[in-house]
């Protein structure tokens, strides 16, 4: 049962918390919400990551470049699945009905079950399509350039319901019995949510206890705003079971089960409804005495929270795919309008104002795939690859991005942006559904991770490498002598690696990359030493106070992602000139290089904010607003 599965490497386990972070001065919520997430987060892998290597002054781009390609028999087995499935949404779904509705179809779900769209991932031997994370994404990105409810559905079912866990931890036998009832179209969901569990797992009270036989579980609890809660045949339910005692002290345990729903005890009070994703089968889930037998752990007791953070590194890649194919479609539907609509005797393409949107739209969209595809490659490469900050960035990124799109398209097609398709539709013009986008789109800086909890998640990994330096000597409970010993180690270390971030040479540009693309690849190698050298330099002034400057480090984080953003945009761009033939790819290269030095503006930005900025008068004031009426802002509204 709790044998090592396979598919996911067991990494050496992070040091416990308390011995790399100073928690001496966290109040009790705080403390207890670190502790329970540092307890399961995975250990760095041996090899680092490119992206941990990037705050480092790392910047290894031969790992990155080629742009890894799918092979031709991976391509085509992608395509031919692509091409069925775009087939039948053109042909069989239709995107407002469903929104207007608020249903969806259950022959479309019956068909989608069919053709295999519910086990893209899961092995053939199992009744899936044995797809890879490239072709999963590649379809992840169709459908959410058409119908974010279906994208939705079959995320949460695959990306984070019951197939993916059991991929990366499931038992032969939990295989054998789930997958293929999954894999067929049977609905899966899971449930960690719950009132007063959003990004804070450590508060859950959803209970299952041990059986005396010790044989069951018995269930107790209310799950919140379960995906496909409402038509799942099966759902992986995050619960506490009887706490440890470690060294001494009570830690709780929380613990992942696979719990069919026709269990006794099982009940969808409500029916959640939103803002967009009207269709959405997003429920309260409650459990009342549900017995559910050991065999249905999945990993093993204890090991929930592990289980749900691992499945969330490689499901949250399916948002960055989905966003770019809804940022595609956007594009498509700006071209197409700024063409043929004239204002001010031109076309409003011509327009600076809107010209400028255009070109950022088209140039973030292109480096949203080219993440999107990257981190996609490096799941196929290797399952066992370390890709938590790789994934995190490019939801991170990608979600808000796709935000910035749907905003810009909105804006440019003015008053119909606004307007409902089906209004359009009704007074005859085309009913080119920007709205029904902008409604759908919002959620995805909020769930899987939101942008905050994503800016934090890279934080903490950021910083792993200098806290297993320097925690030790930083830590103020800690006896003096073991600090004092621990200094001396962290100073020799970084007499080592501080002076090398300062050299102006480092990473050599890969052979073949064009040579508009070059210049940016030496800033992003020099960028990358800059980043490291001023995160020392937060350290060595805030200390361990450094954690809780958010938005100080929500800095470090963002230059990190638009690093990697413009890396791995020159890797596809340089790959795409490549492959381009007759052409000489001028118009990629443009793009790309547009991209890049857009990012380096905001680059510079970020650096100036660094040591400019108003992070902590803005916090005073946000305290004072919270805690009091301020004159000029308590008056002259309706209160509630
Ligand atoms: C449509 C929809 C579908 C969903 N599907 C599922 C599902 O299938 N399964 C499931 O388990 N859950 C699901 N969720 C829950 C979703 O994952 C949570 O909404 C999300 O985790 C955020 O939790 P919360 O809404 O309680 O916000 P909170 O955690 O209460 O956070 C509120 C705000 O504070 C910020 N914040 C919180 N903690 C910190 C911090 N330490 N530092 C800085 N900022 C912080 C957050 O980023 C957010 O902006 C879904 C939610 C929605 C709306």
């Amino acid at each position: 049962m709790n044998a090592a599965p396979p598919e996911h490497e067991v990494k050496p386990p992070a040091e416990d918390a308390a011995s790399v972070i100073d928690t001496s001065k966290m109040n009790e919520g705080q403390r207890a919400a670190l502790e329970m997430t540092e307890a399961a987060r995975d250990g760095a892998s041996e090899k680092g990551t490119f992206v941990g290597g990037l705050f480092m002054g790392r910047c290894d781009l031969d790992r990155v470049f080629p742009f890894p390609e799918q092979s031709a028999t991976d391509k085509d087995q992608g395509d031919a699945f692509l091409q069925r499935l775009e087939k039948f949404l053109r042909e069989k779904v239709d995107p407002d009905a469903i929104d207007r509705t608020g249903e969806i179809p259950d022959d479309v779900l019956a068909e989608l079950g069919r053709m295999g769209a519910f086990g893209i991932k899961v092995a053939t031997q199992y009744g899936g399509l044995g797809l890879s994370q490239t072709n999963y994404s590649r379809a992840a990105m169709l459908l959410g350039s058409y119908d974010a409810n279906l994208t939705a559905l079959i995320s949460a079912h695959q990306s984070i319901g019951v197939p993916q866990p059991l991929i990366l931890f499931g038992t032969e036998e939990q295989k054998k019995k789930f997958l293929p009832r999954v894999a067929k179209g049977e609905i899966s969901a899971f449930a960690l949510t719950e009132q007063g569990v959003g990004s804070d797992p450590a508060t859950m009270t959803t209970r299952a206890e041990p059986t005396a036989d010790g044989k069951y579980f018995t269930i107790n609890g209310e799950k919140l705003w379960c995906t496909n809660g409402v038509k799942a045949g099966v759902i992986v339910v995050m619960a506490q079971t009887p706490p440890k005692i470690v060294n001494g002290k009570e830690k709780k345990q929380v613990t992942a089960f696979i719990v069919d729903m026709d269990t006794p005890g099982v009940e969808v009070t409500h029916r959640c409804h939103f803002m967009g994703l009207r269709a959405l089968y997003n429920g309260v889930v409650k459990f009342t005495n549900v017995v559910v037998p050991r065999e249905n752990i999945v990993w093993g007791e204890g090991k929930g929270l592990r289980v749900a953070l691992s499945t969330l590194n490689t499901g949250r890649l399916t948002l960055p795919a989905a966003c770019a194919g809804a940022s595609k479609k956007c594009l498509e539907i700006v071209k197409k309008w700024s063409n043929e609509r004239v204002q001010w005797g031109a076309n409003i393409g011509k327009h600076a104002a809107i010209a400028d949107k255009i070109a950022r739209m088209a140039a973030d969209t292109f480096a949203m795939e080219s993440m999107t595809l990257l981190v996609a490659s490096m799941v196929d490469k290797d399952k066992k690859a370390d890709i938590r900050l790789e994934a995190a960035m490019a939801k991170m990124w990608g979600t808000e991005a796709a935000w910035r799109i749907v905003d810009d398209t909105m804006q440019i097609r003015g008053g119909r942006g606004y307007e409902t398709a089906d209004s359009l539709k009704a007074r005859g013009e085309e009913p080119i559904a920007v709205e029904r986008f902008m409604r759908d789109c919002r959620i995805n800086t909020i769930f899987e991770g939101s942008s905050e909890i994503m800016r934090l998640f890279i934080a903490r990994e950021m910083l792993d490498p200098h806290l297993k330096v320097s925690g030790a000597a930083l830590d103020s409970r800690k006896p003096m002598g073991e600090r004092a010993k621990a200094g001396l180690k962290a100073g020799l270390f970084y007499a080592g690696w501080y002076p090398k971030t300062w050299l102006p040479f480092g990473s050599s540009i890969p052979s073949g990359v064009p040579g508009k693309l070059r210049g940016h690849l030496s800033y992003a190698a020099r960028t990358s030493r800059r980043l490291a050298r001023r995160l020392f330099h937060a350290m060595a002034r805030n200390g361990p106070k450094l954690e809780r400057e958010q938005v100080l480090l929500g800095r470090f984080v963002e230059i990190g992602a638009e690093l990697f953003a413009m890396i791995a945009t020159c890797s596809r761009a340089a790959s795409l000139v490549k492959k381009g033939g007759e052409s000489d790819g001028a118009d990629v290269l443009s793009l790309a290089d547009y991209f890049c030095s857009s990012a380096r503006l905001r680059i510079d930005r970020l650096f100036t904010g660094l040591s400019q900025n108003t992070d902590r008068a803005g916090y005073k004031l946000a305290q004072t607003v919270l805690k009091t009426d301020v004159p000029g802002l308590g008056d002259g509204f309706i209160r509630g």
